[in-house]
């Protein structure tokens, strides 16, 4: 594993142990500079981040090193920038350095179960249900009652901050409680245990120790694609584990099917089980959400406040719980209660986020990694199979997100016809009505180009 492999499995260890807001503003520009004699240097872009990294998180970042990498004596924090952080994000943390240190002060010290990895914090009783999530929270909820039986696997996919490691915490620790014993991990996760059991020659632990489980949780399984010997490993796991009726739940943001590279005897695998998805919440589930996030957290915030929050965030939980963060810091900051117009101010970072206007070589930048293959291809004349769909959908996009005219999106292809373009919008519009899987992989796409 190099340093950077190394970093972003001890982020992907911190970030579900914390809030959103603490995770971005701490870690975001943080990296691994050097790593000597145990020694390892992580960069931070500034003194203030250097002084919480130390103070907070330390003992975190340490036991996430050692448990990953095995021969770590121990951390400096240096302050170095090298790759500048993004314009937003400085903005960001200048105008809320304040609110955000005051944000720090709910900072809970959370206990992850060393066994399982089960984070406390999700459970169904603080899962609000609405209609983009009440297939997923039912089927989760019935396999929380008969592991093994009904849904095996349970598979829930679903875009980026909507609820799907919530649910699948939920379901491990309702079955924790019931005696089963069961064990939570990302994929890069299983991943980078893997890769350190093969260096270490220890492979047989490893296979012991998850495929002695009654539940095996698999977080993000999408990560494993490509990864083949892992993907092996993971499917002999899995064979195992099914065979004796073991549960195993994962989870995803897409589909089986919609995961490129992904071993086609997973795939079965894992469309053999119950497949549940997760969309955006309406506003309604909107408002109840944040009403249940103020819950325990000890301060009035108004309705309007609220429903303004509501009405602004619409596509990401994680996101919305990180305004209603920052909104609760603010008020406590100014012993008051707040505003709407403060609310505003407070959040207009968020809410006024340049738009960046998209055009269609993010389009085609995005379309091309999401289906993986190169953005050559994607322009090129090739009429392999592999490569047409995503051209069509990119010109697809072109057409209904920049509006761009059919002969002008034929330009940018290598000067194809307009009548092919045409035809191409026209596929992509008629497979959307008969296949759920297209939508779906479109609707990601859309997020992404959306996304800054
Ligand atoms: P995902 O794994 O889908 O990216 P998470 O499960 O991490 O998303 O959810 C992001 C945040 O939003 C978490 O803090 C989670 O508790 C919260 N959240 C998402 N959906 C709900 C819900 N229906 N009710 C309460 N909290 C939710
Ligand atoms: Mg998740």
């Amino acid at each position: 594993m190099d340093q950077y492999e190394l970093w972003q499995v001890v982020l992907s260890d911190i970030e579900p142990q914390i809030s959103k807001a603490n995770f971005v503003t701490w870690f975001k520009s943080t990296y691994i500079s050097s790593k000597k004699e145990g020694v390892v240097s992580i960069a931070v872009p500034n003194a203030f981040s250097k002084e919480w990294l130390e103070n907070k998180y330390n003992k975190y970042i340490l036991k996430s090193l050692r448990e990953t990498s095995g021969d770590i004596r121990g951390v400096k924090y240096i302050i170095e920038n090298k790759k500048p952080a993004p314009v937003a994000s400085q903005q960001t943390t200048t105008q809320n350095q304040q609110s955000v240190s005051d944000a720090q002060l709910y900072f809970e010290e959370l206990e992850i179960d060393k066994e399982t990895n089960l984070n406390p914090k999700y459970t169904f009783d603080n899962f609000v249900v609405g209609p983009s999530n009440e297939l997923a929270h039912a089927a989760a909820l019935s396999v929380s009652k008969k592991p093994g039986v009904l849904y095996n696997p349970l598979f829930i996919y679903g875009g980026v901050g909507l609820g799907k490691t919530h649910l699948l915490h939920a379901i491990g620790s309702v079955l924790a409680k019931s005696g089963k014993t069961v064990s939570y991990m990302t994929s890069e996760r299983f991943t980078s245990e893997f890769i350190s059991s093969i260096h270490n020659k220890d492979i047989e632990s490893f296979k012991h120790k998850n495929r002695n489980k009654d539940v095996l949780i698999v977080d993000d399984i999408q990560f494993i694609a490509g990864k083949d010997q892992t993907q092996e490993q993971f499917f002999h796991t899995f064979n195992d584990l099914h065979e004796r009726n073991k549960q195993v739940i994962l989870s995803s943001d897409r589909t089986p099917r919609s995961i490129p590279t992904l071993e086609e005897r997973l795939r079965s695998r894992f469309e053999g089980g119950m497949l549940v998805d997760i969309g955006y919440p309406n506003y309604e589930t909107r408002v109840a959400i944040l009403k249940a996030k103020l819950k325990n957290k000890n301060t009035l915030i108004t309705d309007p406040v609220l429903e303004y929050i509501a009405n602004n965030i619409q596509k990401n939980v994680r996101e919305l719980e990180g305004a209603l963060n920052l909104v609760i810091a603010s008020s406590k900051l100014n012993n008051n209660e707040i505003s709407l117009e403060q609310a505003k101010r407070v959040l207009s970072h968020i809410t006024n986020k340049p738009t960046k206007p998209i055009n269609y070589k993010k389009i085609l930048k995005i379309v091309a990694d999401f289906y993986e293959i190169s953005e050559k291809d994607l322009l090129s004349n090739n009429r392999k199979r592999e490569f047409v769909l995503p051209r069509q959908i990119a010109m697809f996009l072109m057409r209904s997100e920049l509006s761009s005219s059919y002969p002008s999106i034929g330009e940018k292809f290598g000067g194809k016809d307009h009548t092919t373009v045409m035809y191409a919008c026209d596929k992509v519009e008629k497979e959307l009505d008969k296949d759920n899987n297209l939508e779906q992989e479109i609707n990601l796409i859309k997020q992404q180009v959306y996304m800054d």
